[in-house]
């Protein structure tokens, strides 16, 4: 199953409403992104995958990050799920925090 960038959200997650208020993505769960199966159907990341897919989304994630010149960003939904089970999401700045 191929990862690819949620084309709802563009890989946000989530959308920020006319009083500014932030809602997940119904397209992708708030991950920002989906797999695409062999029939190019986008499919949400279900929440107990999230552990195993991390390295492949942090690297989508990094990629996109990148693009749009950001050197930091505030954390997923999906990246705050990983943490609480695997070291897979330990956020490699958070030394640099006060
Ligand atoms: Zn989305």
């Amino acid at each position: 199953m191929t990862i690819i960038r949620c084309a709802s959200c563009d890989g946000f997650g989530w959308f920020e409403d006319e009083i500014g208020l932030g809602i997940d993505c119904d397209w992708c769960a708030g991950a920002g992104y989906v797999y695409q199966d062999a029939a190019g159907r986008d499919l949400p990341i279900p929440q107990q995958d999230y552990p195993h897919v991390a390295e492949e989304l942090e690297a989508l994630e990094a990629e996109r990050l990148r693009e749009m010149g950001y050197q930091g960003a505030a954390k997923k939904p999906w990246q705050q799920q990983i943490r609480q089970d695997t070291q897979l999401g330990r956020d490699p700045y958070a030394g640099d925090k006060q």
